[in-house]
């Protein structure tokens, strides 16, 4: 069995405690690894060597343009090696290789973009209102940044984070889940061929409560980026309050995906099935909303049903699979108990409803495609994130019913709608409370768009330009060029 140490000051170690945890393979249902299961010893390490990385040695003394150049070649390595790093990530989430190779192969952009941008992020002079004095402005890094991750995209969510975070010239520590360590674990290996001095990017694992929590709290970091369900970013925010550390949370969705009587039905039903089938339901930005009008209802639901119903199930390795296992144990569980509420709280089950038992599924924790019609918006199958395969159908009269039922949830993490009215685009695209609104697309990222949530869907946003002023903060550096100093006792 493989076995999977810490990365920390540039060396590997294992966990203080000498503990150890297990990893399954979620096609298998087997364990095929051991990770060091770190704690609170370990987290202080991890900070105590990222502050050292940050205040001595050469990451400091590198110009903007150098860290800019780092980022660019371990954007490269990770290129060359996307193969391997997608298998990682397959053998430990589950989620399809075409999805997960798709993902490997993008995210060499977060370093080119924000490599690029290391060195264009400019202060400002600012003409002050004061004879003699010159004011300008420097943005700094914060220091220690902790990058904190789910299990659906490990890899992804950790470059959103420390692309911009190094970018700025700050250091920082990936704790990723307990369920998916070990593509982190391969990854950080690229920080250290391509150049990244010791302490610049560490990663330590374990259990949240055990080593996220201490991480928070360690008074040398800085700044928290976090990515998971909202009950634990509520956590971690209550902990990042104490020492008044920056945070961002990206947390779950209940997004409505909407299709008006206009819409191009074709493509429409496949970006139903792009919101909630693909990764099994299991991003958070899935469509699992699905709202559509009266006048077409019957007849989307019946195709909807032909294409979801034909989905390819089984080894998430294999290129030709549409839908894979179910990442986690408990989140399988969770899946399957979601089925059960929905069908007691009287939805209508239209396709699947429980374990998938095909040939091809072997023992992993494969869902059925699920879809429940009949929904009505203040079920629990509306209004509480599944993060599996099931999709609620709701039915809406008018613009208005479907503004009402779109925002009747506490997330607003994203939305999707499908017209070809520009008129009734422009409008909805303004009344959702989303932080994204896709229009006649769903589940497009890109590196140079804002991400994130509204309402509990989030704090702060990923991707694009502006989300670097995250990772800095702003010094105001006042030089006063008058040969006397006027009264002291008054403000100058
Ligand atoms: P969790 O909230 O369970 O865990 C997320 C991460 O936080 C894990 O690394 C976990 O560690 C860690 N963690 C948990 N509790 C604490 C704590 N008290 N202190 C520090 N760290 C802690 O989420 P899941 O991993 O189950 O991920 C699914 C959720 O993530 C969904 O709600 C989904 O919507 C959301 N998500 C949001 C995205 C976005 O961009 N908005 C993108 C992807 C997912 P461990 O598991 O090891 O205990």
């Amino acid at each position: 069995m493989d076995r999977y140490k810490m990365y920390i000051g540039g060396e590997w170690c294992e966990a203080a405690s000498g503990a150890w945890f297990e990893t399954e393979n979620p096609f298998t249902g087997k364990v095929w690894a051991e990770v060091a299961r770190g704690g609170e010893a370990d987290a202080a390490r991890a900070a105590e060597a990222a502050h050292k990385a940050f205040t001595t040695g050469p990451w400091p003394t590198l110009t903007a343009t150098q860290r800019g150049a780092l980022l660019r070649r371990v954007g490269d390595l990770i290129a060359e090696r996307a193969e391997f790093l997608a298998d990682c990530e397959v053998r430990d989430n589950g989620k399809l290789k075409v999805e997960m190779l798709g993902q490997l192969r993008y995210i060499p952009q977060w370093f080119y973009y924000y490599g690029g941008l290391a060195d264009k992020i400019e202060g400002a002079v600012i003409p002050i209102d004061k004879p003699g004095v010159f004011n300008y402005t420097l943005h700094e890094p914060l220091g220690v940044c902790v990058a904190i991750t789910a299990w659906n995209s490990p890899l992804l969510l950790a470059t959103w984070k420390i692309a911009p975070a190094l970018a700025a010239g700050n250091t920082v520590i990936i704790k990723p889940s307990e369920f998916t360590s070990t593509s982190a674990l391969e990854y950080v290996k690229l920080f250290e061929e391509a150049g990244f001095p010791p302490g610049v990017v560490n990663v330590v694992t374990g259990y949240g409560p055990e080593v996220g929590q201490p991480l928070i709290e360690h008074p040398l970091v800085r700044k928290i980026a976090f990515t998971g369900s909202v009950a634990s970013g509520e956590r971690v925010n209550m902990a990042a309050a104490k020492g008044l550390k920056r945070i961002s949370l990206e947390l779950g969705g209940k997004s409505p995906n909407i299709v008006f009587a206009d819409a191009n039905l074709d493509n429409a039903v496949k970006g139903a099935i792009a919101g909630i089938f693909a990764a099994s339901g299991q991003t958070c930005i899935a469509g699992s909303r699905l709202l559509l009008h009266d006048s077409i209802h019957d007849e989307f639901l019946d195709r909807l049903l032909a294409m979801a119903g034909s989905a390819k199930m089984g080894d998430p390795m294999d290129m030709g699979t549409e839908i894979g296992p179910i990442t986690t144990r408990p989140q399988y569980q969770k899946t399957l108990d979601y089925i059960d509420i929905a069908r007691a709280d009287g939805a209508t089950l239209r396709l699947g409803g429980g374990k998938a038992t095909r040939a091809g599924c072997g023992d992993g924790w494969f869902v059925e495609p699920t879809i429940f019609s009949g929904v009505e918006n203040g079920m629990r199958i509306a209004q509480e994130e599944v993060f599996g395969p099931i999709l609620s159908v709701i039915r809406f009269k008018d613009d208005e019913d479907a503004i009402r039922i779109a925002n009747d949830v506490v997330y607003g993490l994203a939305a999707g709608v499908w017209t070809q009215d520009i008129t009734r685009a422009l409008t909805m695209t303004k009344r959702l409370q989303a932080g994204t609104v896709w229009v006649n697309t769903y589940r497009a990222v890109s590196f140079t768009s804002p991400m994130g949530g509204y309402k509990s869907s989030g704090i702060g946003r990923v991707n694009g330009q502006e989300m670097i002023l995250d990772y800095l903060q702003t010094k105001s550096a006042w030089i006063d060029t008058n040969p006397t100093f006027p009264s002291p006792f008054a403000l100058r």
